[in-house]
């Protein structure tokens, strides 16, 4: 059995992976970290942006619990090569690490739109700790911030930006906004909700251009007028950190394909979260899923075949879920699944829409939105996720949710989705209490 661990990236996949290890394996290995940056959780960026935690509160495993947990840490160092052959990891100040097993987690990083000025002063990304600090600094009371791009990822700071005291405006070259979460129904709702809200937002932007005027920017668009601003975040995707493994014989597509063990196809090199393209749940084919949920439990399957223990993973399911001025938007699995049976409901008023997907007599997808308050759109997010997550048989109920789709509750209830749930935990044992690490279970 391995002896020697190495993990490359300290962020959420790699963390769970090191602590799994530890819990799992049956005599004390030896694993090495190196990390380009100190274990922290990008997902609660957010939440330090809008002053609602300390900085010291994002991150995840303090030295304290690395040295607990027995790591050789190499933090500030990124891996600049692998050898595969021979088993041995260049790091950028060219010392070498040579392991018996690695676990590559090295995450995504922001793209920005290729547009004269996208790199200047002024413009910034929202994906690392650094970035969120330089966002920080920038926006002031008043501010007027222009985000570029209307997806997940800029729909999670927007409630931040706004309590800044900041205005916003949404640009995105989609027809609509959120095109890879929600379907054109929920897009208009969630943009007329948000445009009641004073948020101003553009569809079908094409951008050309960011100028300096005065110390302010000023964006250029194709066929469309400019606008002027004192912040530009672009929030325009990321792509994986994949870069450094050219020629390690490693295969790649997306990600790093792996099976469902997670192992590459180098049988002593690992792969997990957002770098990693492993079985979806819902299709059974391979996917990246960049979500935190899929990090969490890549890392802990991982770490437990680390330590020697043979878990199958499942495959991961893709859950979206953001809120954005007290209205829940979710969307679970293939949502967007065109040969899908499916069946919708509008209340445009309140406004609250679903649409269910299903396969046969399970539920495949779901879209959800609704205001935050109503009691029913936080119960039904999460049961249209286990009804997902679990794709337990309806029997008869799919058609009572095909003519009710607001009404859920009897369908999870009747087709024992907690029951199925409950005793579901990743690694296939009873769950066990994180202990005194701040590591989610
Ligand atoms: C603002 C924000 C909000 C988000 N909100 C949500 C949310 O609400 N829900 C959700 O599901 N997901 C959310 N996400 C996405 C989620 O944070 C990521 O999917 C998750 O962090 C992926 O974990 P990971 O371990 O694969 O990679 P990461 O957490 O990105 O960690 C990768 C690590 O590898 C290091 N690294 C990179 N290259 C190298 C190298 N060459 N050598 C060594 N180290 C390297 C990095 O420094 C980093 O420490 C959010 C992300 C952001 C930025």
């Amino acid at each position: 059995m391995a002896t020697r661990h190495l993990i490359i990236g300290g962020g959420t996949a790699g963390i769970n992976a090191m602590r799994t290890i530890r819990e799992e394996e049956s005599t004390r290995s030896e694993i090495t970290l190196v990390s380009a940056e100190r274990p922290y959780s990008r997902m609660v960026l957010p939440y330090y942006l809008d002053r609602s935690i300390a900085e010291s509160h994002v991150f995840t495993a303090t030295a304290k619990v690395l040295a607990d947990w027995g790591v050789k840490t190499h933090l500030g160092r990124r891996a600049a090569a692998l050898d595969a052959k021979a088993s041995v990891c260049t790091l950028d100040d060219g010392a070498k690490v040579e392991y018996d097993d690695c676990l590559i987690a090295t995450g995504s990083s922001a793209v920005r739109a290729p547009v004269p000025g996208a790199d200047g002063p002024g413009v910034h990304s929202f994906w690392t700790l650094d970035e969120a600090r330089g966002v920080i600094a920038a926006i002031k009371p008043g501010s007027h911030v222009v985000m570029v791009g209307a997806g997940f990822i800029a729909f999670t700071i927007l409630n931040s930006i706004l309590s800044l005291g900041a205005t916003l405006t949404i640009v995105e070259l989609a027809p609509r906004i959120l095109p890879r979460m929600i379907d054109d129904t929920g897009a208009k709702l969630v943009e007329d909700w948000l445009t009641k809200h004073g948020v101003t937002i553009r569809t079908g932007a094409r951008l050309a251009r960011i100028e300096d005027t005065k110390g302010r920017k000023r964006l250029r668009f194709a066929g469309a007028s400019d606008i002027a601003c004192d912040v530009v975040i672009m929030a325009t995707g990321i792509k994986t950190n994949l870069d450094w493994l050219k020629g390690a014989g490693v295969t790649i597509n997306r990600g790093i394909v792996v099976d469902d063990r997670l192992r590459s196809s180098v049988p002593n090199v690992y792969a997990a979260g957002d770098v990693a393209e492993g079985r979806d749940l819902i299709s059974g084919k391979g996917d990246v899923h960049a979500i935190e949920p899929t990090a969490q439990e890549h890392g802990r399957v991982v770490g437990s075949n680390m330590a020697g223990k043979d878990v199958r993973y499942r495959g991961s399911l893709i859950i979206n879920i953001v809120e954005v001025c007290h209205l829940d938007v979710a969307s679970f699995g293939a949502w967007d699944d065109n040969r899908a049976d499916a069946a919708a409901g509008l209340r445009a008023d309140r406004p609250a829409y679903r649409k269910l997907l299903f396969s046969g007599d399970r539920l495949t997808g779901a879209i959800i939105l609704g205001r935050s308050g109503d009691i029913w759109t936080s119960n039904d997010v999460g049961m249209l996720k286990g009804l997902v997550q679990t794709g337990v048989a309806l029997g008869r109920f799919k058609e009572h949710l095909k003519k009710h789709p607001f009404d859920v509750k009897p369908a999870f209830i009747a087709s024992r989705t907690t029951h199925t749930l409950l005793p579901e935990t990743i690694l296939g044992r009873p769950s066990k209490a994180p202990g005194d690490t701040p590591v989610a279970v």
